[in-house]
């Protein structure tokens, strides 16, 4: 599907639950995020419902986010149900792979082809301040799980700040490259003001050739991170709301007031 300037739209940002296992100080406050009720969370069939709809209009590659994607209860069985859809070419992931060690060969016996980790440190004692408690021997452990269930490419999300540490970034570097992990460098963006980046490695915050659309856990098809526009599948049906959402993709991110990373998804 074209949007309005001409954009070809064939990638569906899923964030399957705006909760997390881990609080990292640039996406989620420390304490009581203040989190969707359980009854407003779409069911999987709904998420399939979407899938399926989005699939017809021209969509062909999915992602599953969050919050964290690997504390949905059964999502396995999700990645499943979205992995049966026809005419899907491409179904990643991404994640704290803080349980990854224990889901990875299931994901990937449930059709799931690759995944993204965030890593932003190799420095345990950094890691557990970022995220505010993460260990990260967990990541270590969930990335050779990955290898191991052949979930190819594995690529790298890692967050620089406006003062980035050069050692910090250079050891992630290197771990990636000793581990044969593609690296994707993320300029910290903040949501209120509009601050973002065009991110080295990756395909996000080029605006000119953005190929997304997002779906929150709540149902709100939403055309950019950088905007409030949302439409509730709930309310105006599948179908309508993915219109809508094309119909008015802007043509370049501002700012989103009603939205925190971890529940759009980044
Ligand atoms: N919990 C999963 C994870 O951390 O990978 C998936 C959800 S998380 C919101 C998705 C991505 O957004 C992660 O790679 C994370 O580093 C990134 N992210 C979160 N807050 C961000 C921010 N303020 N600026 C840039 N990237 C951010
Ligand atoms: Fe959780 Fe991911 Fe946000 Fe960190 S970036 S708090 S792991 S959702």
């Amino acid at each position: 599907m074209l949007d309005r300037f001409n954009r070809k739209i064939n990638y569906l940002r899923i964030s399957v639950t705006d909760r997390c296992n881990l609080r990292c100080h640039y996406c989620m406050p420390e304490n009581d995020p203040s989190l969707l009720r359980h009854e407003d969370i779409l069911t999987f069939e709904e998420m399939q419902q979407v899938v399926a709809v989005a699939v017809a209009l021209g969509v062909d590659k999915i992602r599953l986010t969050g919050g964290e994607p690997l504390v949905r209860r059964d999502i396995v069985e999700l990645v499943s149900m979205i992995a049966a859809v026809p005419g899907l070419n491409d179904l990643s992931m991404t994640t704290n792979a803080m349980l990854l060690g224990r889901f990875a060969k299931a994901l990937a016996n449930a059709g799931l082809k690759r995944i993204n980790i965030s890593l932003d440190t190799i420095d345990p004692l950094k890691f557990k301040r970022i995220t505010r408690g993460g260990d990260l021997q967990k990541v270590f452990d969930g990335i050779q799980a990955a290898r191991e269930a052949g979930l190819r490419p594995i690529k790298v999300n890692c967050v620089v700040g406006n003062q980035p540490d050069v050692t910090d970034i250079k050891n992630v570097e290197r771990y990636c490259h000793e581990n044969g992990l593609h690296i994707r460098f993320i300029q910290q963006m903040d949501l209120q003001t509009g601050h973002f980046d065009i991110v080295k490695g990756g395909t996000g915050g080029d605006c000119k050739h953005c190929n997304r659309l997002r779906l929150t856990s709540d149902g709100k098809v939403k055309p950019c991170l950088f905007s409030d526009l949302s439409f509730d599948i709930r309310l105006l049906g599948i179908q309508k709301a993915m219109e809508m959402a094309l119909d008015n993709k802007p043509e370049k991110g501002t700012v989103s007031l009603n939205n925190c990373f971890h529940n759009i998804g980044g």
